[in-house]
């Protein structure tokens, strides 16, 4: 598998992190509750489609939703990462989608289980352009976030919603675990998660456009 990642040809894709809970009209709607550090997750890299790739509907499920995030893509990591270098980390944004079984997800949270097969089945990181990211440009926490199924508009969120900021994620993740440049993070989706089928074409889109998505689902 060639995990070279077409815009910035010198870097690969490296660990997918991924933020859960991060917006609150998101955790009222899973009736879920909010917790004081950020939620963390992993999706394997092989999981990863771009832009025309098709999603693939996994036989392990029968409900599949959509979550619209703000994915980073890091560069060089400060030496020593804080609150006020953490933004340097970043070398490129996207709209991203965290797919999600739910169904297994349900399961593995009422038993007490891993969620790798809820989150990192095949195909489940579609992931639009990256646009390199200059902090005198473009403000991570004021960027839209849009969703279509077929056309109809099912998730429209801001990034300025985040509980825990990007910066704070940052912070977070590299006190805990070894960030390498190619590394993505996947920032939390906002409301208006829902079921995913068959054939359906699905965009989405971060900062009115400068990253776009489309797939389309195949069984
Ligand atoms: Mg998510």
């Amino acid at each position: 598998m060639d995990y070279s990642i077409r815009e910035f040809p010198d870097l690969q894709f490296g660990t997918l992190y991924c933020i859960g809970r991060n917006y609150s009209d998101h955790i009222r709607e899973m009736k879920s509750v909010e917790t004081a550090v950020p939620v963390v997750f992993l999706k394997p890299r092989s999981s990863v489609i771009r832009s025309g790739d098709p999603i693939l509907y996994p036989s392990a499920s029968v409900e599949v939703h959509h979550e619209v995030e703000l994915v980073l893509l890091l560069g060089n990591i400060p030496e020593k990462l804080t609150p006020e270098n953490a933004l340097t980390a970043i070398k490129a944004f996207a709209v991203g989608i965290d797919l999600t079984a739910r169904d297994l997800q349900a399961d593995a949270k009422k038993n007490g289980l891993p969620w790798a097969m809820a989150k990192g089945l095949k195909t489940f990181a579609p992931i639009g352009n990256f646009v390199e990211f200059d902090p005198e440009k473009t403000d991570l926490q004021n960027l839209d976030l849009r969703l279509t199924t077929d056309g109809e508009i099912r998730q429209s969120g801001n990034t300025e919603e985040m509980i825990f900021s990007v910066t704070q994620i940052l912070c977070y993740l590299n006190q805990h675990f070894t960030l390498t440049p190619g590394d993505l993070i996947f920032t939390g989706t906002p409301e208006g998660v829902g079921p995913i089928a068959v054939n359906e074409r699905i965009t989405a889109s971060a900062g009115h456009n400068l990253s776009l998505l489309e797939t389309y689902v195949r069984a």
